[in-house]
């Protein structure tokens, strides 16, 4: 029997996740509101956080972790909670209901990427020695993460990727770029992907890539310059250059030659976190569109009463209805052990094109309200925008669905 219904558990978790927010962060969002409204304090001139902005956000991730929100969907073997999909759905739904876009003190920091940072299910495949070397400081928010895949020439091309690692006695030397990777400037370790077969990796079967565990402090690991995409002053993003870095084989991430498995475990639960993220935000969205629709008047009445904003609103509505109970069923169905891999990738590009269209409806509703940062809407459009490239672009997540069905995976 198909149940989707948010037990009391999850929402008493999502209450005390807002109770939290409210108390512990808003309030630090409020002291240092000026920081936080002018990008040349957030970042400094070389476009990166400034270690002000940085000071800030470890004093969020270690509260969130001391309250048991940072950790809520890390594996119980590595120190977290391992709640479950539905969970996540449920979290990111409301967190991003109630705070909306642009709270850079609030988004990925109070939870943390599900698999780029914070207790990823990717590390689960450490050796236990590291885990219990490595987890603790990660779990209390001190130290964080980078996932480092994407190369110049490998974005959705995953095996057309450059980087190798040789061995060399207990040690592998690892040499390429990487690109486009969050959080680097500033992560404390970054879990790294390479050739160690270059003749299987040719075959494009998926052996032959081998996941590697790296202290970014290691020589000949760099992050030379930073990636600031729309609108953006700074960056999270970085272009990691990877010169003769050495790693002991005992930080391998699995087994040599079966990266890929290890990376698609922390992939597919990203996927519900951002699916969720933008329910929750399109939500935020609607909100805000019905609250100004009926109270901006033009020819003597509020807007909200022209057939054409209705529409609109309608519109708005029966897509994240859609979208919000396609996320809870494909959550459904990881929580009964399914792979899902079909609907993981229907939802990711669901719901991140669903949440463009809300976005440029809300600042269509708002006129040139819309368009100004004050109201932030213009902020979540550009969210929607870039969420519909990482993790996998639209296309990409069109190409698995399609392969699924045309390999007899046709259940909808
Ligand atoms: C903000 C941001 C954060 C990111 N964070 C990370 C990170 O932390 N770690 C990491 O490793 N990577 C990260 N990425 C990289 C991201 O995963 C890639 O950008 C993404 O996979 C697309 O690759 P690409 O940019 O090289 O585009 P390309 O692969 O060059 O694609 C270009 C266009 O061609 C289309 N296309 C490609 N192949 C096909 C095909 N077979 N069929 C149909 N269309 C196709 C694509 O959909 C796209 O429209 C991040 C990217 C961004 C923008």
């Amino acid at each position: 029997m198909i149940d989707f219904e948010i037990s009391e558990e999850i929402r008493e978790i999502g209450n005390a996740l807002i109770k939290f927010i409210d108390q512990e962060v808003v309030p630090l969002e409020k002291k240092h509101a000026d920081l936080l409204a002018d990008p040349r304090k957030m970042y400094g001139p070389d476009q990166r956080y400034t270690e002000e902005f940085l000071a800030l956000r470890k004093t969020v991730r270690m509260k969130s972790a001391e309250a048991g929100f940072y950790n809520v969907f890390g594996a119980e073997q590595l120190g977290g909670m391992e709640m479950g999909p539905f969970t996540a759905a449920h979290l990111y739904e409301v967190m991003n209901e109630k705070y909306g876009p642009d709270r850079p003190l609030i988004h990925t920091v109070v939870i943390p990427s599900p698999f780029t940072n914070g207790l990823s299910p990717i590390l689960r495949f450490l050796n236990p020695d590291i885990i219990d070397e490595v987890c603790p400081s990660i779990a209390s928010g001190e130290k964080t993460l980078c996932c480092g895949i994407s190369e110049p020439d490998a974005g959705s091309d995953v095996f057309n990727m450059k980087t190798t690692a040789v061995k060399d006695g207990d040690e592998w030397v690892i040499n390429g770029t990487k690109q486009w990777i969050t959080n680097s400037p500033y992560a404390d370790y970054c879990m790294l992907f390479a050739i160690t077969d270059p003749e299987a990796f040719k075959k494009r079967t998926g052996t032959g890539i081998s996941g590697f565990f790296i202290d970014t402090k290691t020589p000949g690991f760099t992050v030379p310059s930073v990636i600031p995409v729309m609108g953006a002053y700074g960056s999270e993003t970085g272009i990691v250059s990877l010169e003769n870095v050495r790693v002991h084989k005992s930080r391998m991430l699995g087994k040599e030659n079966q990266g890929f498995k290890v990376l698609m475990t922390g992939v597919n639960t990203g996927r519900v976190g951002m699916s969720a993220s933008c329910v929750g935000m399109a939500k935020w969205g609607l909100e805000q569109s019905l609250e100004y629709s009926k109270t901006r008047k033009t020819f003597g009445q509020p807007i909200a009463e022209y057939q054409a904003i209705q529409i609109k609103l309608a519109e708005m509505a029966m897509n994240i209805y859609a979208a919000r109970n396609m996320v809870l069923h494909c959550a459904w169905k990881l929580e009964k052990g399914e792979k899902a891999l079909k609907e993981i990738s229907i939802i990711k590009a669901f719901c991140t094109e669903m949440l463009s269209k809300v976005m440029d409806e809300a600042i269509q509703i708002h006129g040139g309200m819309g368009l100004t940062n004050e109201l932030k809407i213009e902020a979540g459009y550009r969210y929607a925008r870039i969420m519909r490239i990482p993790d996998g672009t639209a296309e990409i997540q069109r190409r698995t669905i399609a392969r699924q069905l045309l390999s007899g995976d046709t259940d909808i």
